[in-house]
């Protein structure tokens, strides 16, 4: 258990740190209040601690990731969707597009950009419309209500999302996605702009936390053994090229999205969420890093 003091605590403690910038390159990201920082811990009773923003809603980018791509080795199988990405960290920023050059052809794993939208491509569905209710039903699954699409987040990164594009065109020219390119992109464009709030995203982690069932609802969202890829995958690149740090310093598994929201799992205890605006220079919440250190610190946190 982690008190609600020491939460506090930490939240003062932190809330005052103003380094890093907001996210600018998808336009509409740049209106969030930097001031905002939330803390919500979820345990496996599904009862939240939580402290100071933790309504405010906002996209959660590649929060998405991890969910999507649950929801592929649900559908396919891992050998199925690791034909077709990799999982080994990239060392290259989220939105690198040299590794597709470089190497197999393949995305390196399915946190980075490139294998996360090889991995939307793999949601299974009829038409793009019942793929995506796909998508935002598990995510609603996750966080136990009806969660939707914020358009002008969408709308601002499907008009200026020409690296995203790109990356999609290098994925269909090396045969790892095929059929309709907008297909894929403009869902991943889709579930990187899915609202929720600080309190939703710590039940997306505890559910993972709890083997892949939402302790608010007892739904069963992902295998246990399909639980076990994510974690890894988010514990060796959810955090991108500071990946090695963060296991080095935190020791958990984690992924940050750009809007500022950044989750973190303990296996079989908790699963917390952060959300402040302002970011490092590998894109992560500079509070919410902050934050998690200092807790995994005191705490002992680490898996090993
Ligand atoms: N939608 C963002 C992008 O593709 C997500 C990146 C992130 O959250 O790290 O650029």
């Amino acid at each position: 258990v982690i008190e609600i003091a020491t939460l506090e605590r930490l939240h003062t403690r932190f809330a005052s740190l103003d380094d890093g910038e907001v996210a600018t390159y998808i336009p509409e990201l740049s209106k969030a209040n930097a001031r905002h920082f939330g803390v919500s811990v979820c345990d496996l009773e599904g009862t939240a601690r939580q402290v100071g923003d933790v309504q405010v809603p906002f996209t959660v980018q590649s929060i998405s990731k991890p969910f999507v791509y649950g929801l592929a080795l649900e559908a396919h199988g891992r050998e199925a969707v690791h034909a077709r990405v990799g999982v080994e960290p990239s060392g290259d920023a989220f939105n690198s597009i040299i590794e597709l050059e470089r190497h197999s052809h393949r995305p390196y794993n399915p946190m980075v950009n490139a294998g996360a939208i090889a991995v939307s491509a793999l949601v299974p569905g009829a038409s793009s419309e019942e793929r995506f209710s796909r998508v935002l039903e598990a995510f609603s699954g996750y966080a136990g209500r009806t969660l939707d699409v914020d358009h002008s987040v969408y709308q601002s990164e499907r008009s200026t999302g020409h690296r995203n594009l790109a990356i999609a065109h290098l994925l269909r020219h090396f045969g790892v996605i095929s059929g309709e390119l907008d297909d894929a992109v403009d869902r991943y464009f889709k579930q990187c702009s899915v609202q929720a709030t600080a309190h939703d995203l710590s039940l997306f982690a505890a559910t993972l936390a709890n083997g892949g069932v939402n302790p608010r609802t007892g739904r069963r969202m992902v295998s246990r053994e399909h639980v076990r890829c994510v974690l890894s995958l988010m514990f060796t690149c959810g955090m991108y090229d500071s990946a090695g740090e963060w296991a080095f310093t935190v020791g958990l598994p984690a992924k940050s999205g750009v809007s500022g929201g950044l989750i973190v799992v303990i296996p079989g205890k908790l699963g917390m969420a952060t959300y402040s605006p302002r970011l490092d220079r590998h894109g992560h919440s500079v509070r919410g890093v902050a934050f998690f250190r200092a807790l995994a610190a005191e705490r002992d946190l680490s898996l090993f």
